[in-house]
């Protein structure tokens, strides 16, 4: 396995790799890796002939300086990861390199995608994601990217980006990887106390009740939202950043309970951020 932190020799990397005939497929991380990440370069693997994870906690993304000082960093771990799994180069750059000092800096947005949801409690953070994500796409010309779902907006705004702006490549959503108590894997997930490791799993079991009620007959999402929210809120220690019903396609609020709805939350459990989606197809 290669690792590599400058440029210049990623690019060289990358033209052997172009001029040889093969196909490339990425796979971006914040590090602290787990089965969640390696689920994309098992993905990759299967369809391109050569892997690159890259791995940078993005300052720009953050919105809330506390949590980019928090956020876990772990990278001899992750390297024996990669290297285990096959992954043929690991980008690993540090924050000059990818933000050399400019006078004239660009700002990336979709509006219409970051209206809601995280775009909405998160000012900033999609700018941050299309502005590491852009550069990137440049820097290791995959013909592949792979996204996890449970980061559902920020699949759909690369997705939309890579198609408005002609990136020669093809996005590719993996499903979530859940703990073995329907918890989606993160890597802020070590960062939660044990008692409030126990209190997240109201997350998975609230998208259960969400179905039963659904599946019960109730369509007024109102009510619908209320059932929920107050099901989250047995637990002690959990704030509710948002819950949303929105069209999957368009992220802009459901108004009736009908066809494909995607139901997305953040809370904060303690201190810790937590995200989570399901599609539900509701038959009526
Ligand atoms: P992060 O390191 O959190 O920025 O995530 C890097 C990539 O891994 C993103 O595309 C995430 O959506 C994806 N990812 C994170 N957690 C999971 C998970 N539990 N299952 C599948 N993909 C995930």
């Amino acid at each position: 396995m290669i690792v590599v932190s400058e440029i210049q020799e990623l690019k060289n990397i990358i033209t052997d790799w172009k001029k040889a005939g093969l196909s490339i497929g990425f796979c971006p991380t914040m590090g602290s890796l787990h089965a969640g990440h390696l689920d994309l370069v098992e993905r990759s693997k299967k369809e391109t002939n050569k892997t690159i994870v890259s791995i940078f906690v993005n300052p720009t993304q953050f919105n809330d300086p506390k949590d980019f000082e928090n956020y876990p960093i772990n990278t001899n771990a992750d390297l024996k990861l990669c290297e285990e799994k096959g992954v043929d180069l690991v980008f690993l750059p540090d924050v000059k390199t990818m933000y050399p000092e400019t006078k004239t800096p660009i700002l990336l947005s979709i509006p219409e995608l970051q209206k809601h949801l995280c775009g909405r409690t998160r000012p900033g953070h999609f700018e941050g994601v299309l502005q590491i994500v852009s550069k990137l796409f440049h820097l290791t010309e995959p013909n592949k990217a792979f996204f996890g779902l449970k980061d559902y907006q920020q699949f759909r705004v690369i997705s939309a980006m890579v198609k408005n702006l002609n990136f020669p490549l093809e996005v590719v959503g993996v499903p979530t990887r859940r703990e073995e108590d329907g918890l989606a894997m993160s890597s802020r997930n070590v960062r939660l106390t044990e008692k409030h490791r126990e209190t997240a799993n109201l997350i998975p079991r609230m998208f259960a009740l969400a179905n039963k009620t659904i599946l019960g007959g109730e369509r007024d999402i109102h009510l619908l939202k209320e059932i929920l929210r107050d099901f989250l809120l047995t637990g002690a220690s959990v704030r509710i950043d948002y819950l949303e019903v929105v069209d999957p396609e368009n992220l802009q609020p459901k108004e009736k309970l009908e066809g494909e709805v995607l139901l997305a939350l953040a809370v904060f459990v303690g201190e810790v951020r937590l995200i989570d989606n399901q599609i539900i197809s509701i038959q009526n």
